[in-house]
């Protein structure tokens, strides 16, 4: 049986009105061209509409399912509100599309948003095996890859952001920023139109949840999440058949007649703010003021109706409507009125005449992820009788996506009515030797860089993700091995690192102290009686002692330079012989680091220089950490001192001071069967270099490391405590 390609998006690609019409977007034709050959390809998304009769919703899904592949979520009226006009449209579509003063935001909104996103994770998981590729489409459903992942770990998650996305600055803005983008990462594969977009989405991976990356790889819980560019083309297949067909070209000729000594320069898109219509008109008042003969030009808006739910939408027609009375009141003549504006939709063939008759497409989004119907009139330029010969003009907004693609356009910058307006001056004058020269590279790549190419390279890419191995499964043999060596009447040791490892990170290390769990099991750690617990930190002898010292443990500070064994109450210090003779320089030049950082400061401790810059910016402050090491290395080159660049610190400690030369130390007097030594930094990996036979080295947290185990979280490593002592 064929591996399933699931694909689901907010809207299914039929529409019922009340009969089944199949819809012909480019999506469907990608993936319909695409999944035949190697997936049984499934549709899962709302079929639009209230359906709320359970025989009838019986009945669309059977008929669904069996005809079209299709697997409907149908949602309540409350439902399509609070998820769909509500957080997605009046939420996070303005913030995705730098918009916030459009942002609107009703706490009612989020708990559907949340249901609506279940329920489309509970239909995926209804077919899904794990060893499909699921494709979640847009902002509608940015918890689904994780709801996806937390059920079925092995699934292909892939996710593709139809939308631009914005700088953090802007994303911050919304009060569930954190659950989005968590919910997002839980796909293996996410796709931007643009390097820009996914560039802004690793910067607010890391400022929202502090995470880092590389240019296109997020790893986190010791999964990977890879970021990559695919941006979105036309379904070419449908406008060269149109463009062949007989309606095409009566439409064609109809319209040259109905504008035969005209210029006509077109604008076709969704009634939406971030279309940029107003800015727009007042391009058109300034070319139109200027223009020779106001007769011979023609400006047709295609505005499809869009979201007239919401309240910002229909505020946004009405303005659009009395400009363009104002402007056609003020221009026109006799003869012209010179902006033709449809509230509404053309049908396909009409479309494809309008696009091949204008000399000009005019197409200013404020913002656009894409703009596809840049690229679609691009498509129809060319090679028929009846347009423009060698083409017409491209105008594109340099704020769409497409512009990066479609750089012969005449590029504006929408905000400029003057420079809009010269543009359209300087396309209308344009010889046709320039014309056919910047469309036909155009033309080229758009039709060869299709939507099925495009749809192609994700899937493709999609496939070759390793499946997440299940943590899982290996860490249920590390259990199993404590739990052998303490029930075998063995003697165990277990060397835990304390923040990070044991307890979470906090902002403030002052206030890092023992909460009730880790209380409870210390004291259970404790009470075993073939058992030895050590806490090994970098932290002081003081801090260890108020913290911890209340616990027979063994407790070992500043990263091996003091131990205080378990029996005992007496800190022995391990570096009488050292010298600290560096410390002084050194703390000047700290000082400079932390005047110049906002949010580092200095940790003067007996036996070492600590800078953190956990409280920083974090690209500054690891922009300046990288530097102040390399600092240090050269002034630091013939003195014994090692330099650690680990999580948010620079910390300068005497070379022979380190934790698994303190392990050593430890274990000397007696003989275990079994050594764990567990930590969430660089300081830790000393321990698991230690040639021990019976050593079980774990990790807590994603980096490298040469730990045989890893656990994701603090959390997690507690309850894997608690499970090795629960016989
Ligand atoms: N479109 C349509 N009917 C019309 C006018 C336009 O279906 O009457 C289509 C157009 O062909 C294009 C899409 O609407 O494929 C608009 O896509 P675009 O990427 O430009 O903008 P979006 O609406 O996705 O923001």
């Amino acid at each position: 049986m064929k591996r399933q390609l699931i694909n689901v998006s907010n809207r299914l690609p039929v529409t019922l009105n009340p009969e089944i019409k199949k819809s012909s977007g480019g999506l469907v034709a990608a993936l319909e061209g695409f999944a035949r050959e190697d997936f049984a390809l499934r549709w899962i998304g709302w079929p639009g509409g209230t359906m709320d009769d359970p025989h009838e919703q019986h009945r669309i899904d059977r008929i669904l399912r069996k005809e079209n592949h299709c697997i409907p979520v149908f949602l309540t009226e409350q439902q399509a509100r609070g998820h769909y006009e509500g957080l997605s449209n009046s939420s996070i579509w303005p913030l995705l599309h730098y918009m916030p003063t459009y942002f609107r935001y009703e706490p009612e909104w989020w708990p559907e948003y949340v249901a609506a996103n279940e329920l489309f994770a509970r239909k995926v998981l209804e077919v899904a095996t794990p060893d499909d590729l699921v494709w979640v489409h847009d902002y509608h459903l940015m918890l689904l890859p994780m709801l996806l992942r937390q059920r079925m770990p092995t699934l292909r998650i892939g996710f593709f952001l139809h939308t631009p996305f914005p700088s953090y600055e802007v994303f911050r803005c919304h009060p569930q920023r954190n659950e989005l983008i968590e919910g997002v990462l839980g796909a293996d594969l996410v796709g931007f139109h643009t390097f820009g977009y996914l560039r802004h989405f690793r910067s607010a991976v890391l400022r929202l949840l502090g995470i880092e990356s590389d240019i296109t790889t997020i790893r986190h819980h010791s999964r990977h999440t890879q970021l990559n560019v695919y941006p979105i083309g036309i379904n070419a297949a449908r406008f060269a058949e149109v463009l062949k067909g007989e309606e095409f070209a009566a439409h064609l000729k109809q319209l040259n007649e109905t504008y035969h000594d005209q210029k006509v320069i077109l604008s076709v898109e969704r009634l939406d703010y971030t279309k940029g219509i107003l800015r727009r008109l007042e391009a058109i008042d300034r070319f139109l003021s200027a223009a020779p003969d106001v007769d011979r030009i023609k400006f047709i808006f295609v505005s499809v109706p869009s979201r007239e739910g919401v309240e910002q939408y229909q505020e946004l027609r009405e303005e659009i409507s009395r400009q363009i009375g104002r402007l056609n009141g003020r221009y026109a003549t006799l003869n012209n009125s010179p902006i033709h504006f449809i509230h509404g939709s053309v049908q396909f063939p009409q479309l494809c005449a309008l696009y091949a008759r204008a000399d000009v497409g005019l197409v200013t989004p404020l913002i656009d992820g894409m703009n596809l119907v840049a690229k679609e009139y691009v498509a129809c330029q060319g090679e028929h009788a009846g347009g423009p010969a060698g083409g017409g003009v491209l105008i594109l907004s340099e704020f769409a996506g497409a512009a990066e693609e479609l750089f012969n356009a005449l590029i504006v910058n929408p905000y400029d009515p003057g420079a809009v307006a010269n543009a359209i001056r300087d396309a209308l004058a344009m010889d046709q030797r320039e014309r056919a020269s910047r469309m036909a590279p155009m033309r080229q790549r758009v039709l060869r860089m299709d939507a099925r190419t495009w749809a192609g390279s994700f899937i493709g890419d999609l496939a070759k993700q390793e499946p997440a191995v299940e943590p899982h499964r290996q860490i249920e043999e590390a259990i199993e091995r404590v739990r052998g060596a303490l029930s075998g009447g063995g003697r165990v040791a277990m060397f835990l690192d304390y923040d990070g490892t044991l307890r979470e990170i906090v902002r403030d290390p002052d206030a890092a102290t023992p909460t009730a769990p880790i209380i409870e099991l210390l004291e259970r750690l404790c009470a075993m009686p073939n058992l030895d617990v050590t806490i090994i930190s970098g932290r002081s002898e003081t801090d260890l002692q108020a913290f911890l010292g209340r616990f027979p443990l063994g407790l070992i500070a500043e990263h091996g330079a003091a131990i205080r064994p378990s029996h005992d109450n007496e800190w022995q210090r391990l570096d009488r012989n050292i010298s600290y003779a560096w410390k002084e320089e050194i703390l000047r030049l700290l000082r400079l680091y932390e005047q110049s950082t906002p949010g580092s400061q200095i940790e003067n401790k007996r036996t070492s220089l600590v800078w953190h810059y956990r409280n920083a910016d974090p690209e500054f402050g690891a922009w300046k950490a990288g530097h102040l090491a390399s600092e240090l290395a050269s002034l630091l080159a013939n003195d014994p001192v090692q330099i650690r660049h680990g999580r948010k610190i620079v910390e300068i400690t005497p070379s022979h001071i380190n934790k698994g030369a303190a392990v050593m130390q430890m274990i000397d007097r007696h003989a275990y069967d079994l050594i764990l030594c567990a930590g969430d930094d660089q300081t830790d990996e000393s321990m698991y270099r230690l040639e021990l036979e019976h050593l079980l080295t774990i990790k807590v947290g994603d980096r490298q490391t040469q730990a045989q185990y890893r656990l994701p979280s603090p959390a997690a490593f507690r309850a894997f405590l608690q499970r090795c002592i629960t016989p």
